[in-house]
């Protein structure tokens, strides 16, 4: 069974299941339970990445609970 990838609680990025801490920003505040996976592919163009406070391109998830 494939492992859930883990959101950061802190920028929302979505981080590899072996992952301790959170590629984009360095924080160890992972969880699995998240939902609604987003592709921002240009931050600068992107309202949702405006919304969410996104400057790197990346995967990140809608929901972190
Ligand atoms: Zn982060």
């Amino acid at each position: 069974m494939a492992k859930k990838r883990k959101a950061c609680r802190e920028c929302h990025y979505i981080n590899e299941p072996d992952n301790q801490t959170c590629n984009n920003c360095g924080s160890s505040s992972l969880t699995e339970d998240w939902a609604g996976y987003v592709v921002i592919t240009h931050p600068e163009q992107s309202e949702v990445a405006t919304e969410m406070n996104v400057s790197e391109a990346g995967g990140y998830a809608l929901k972190v609970r």
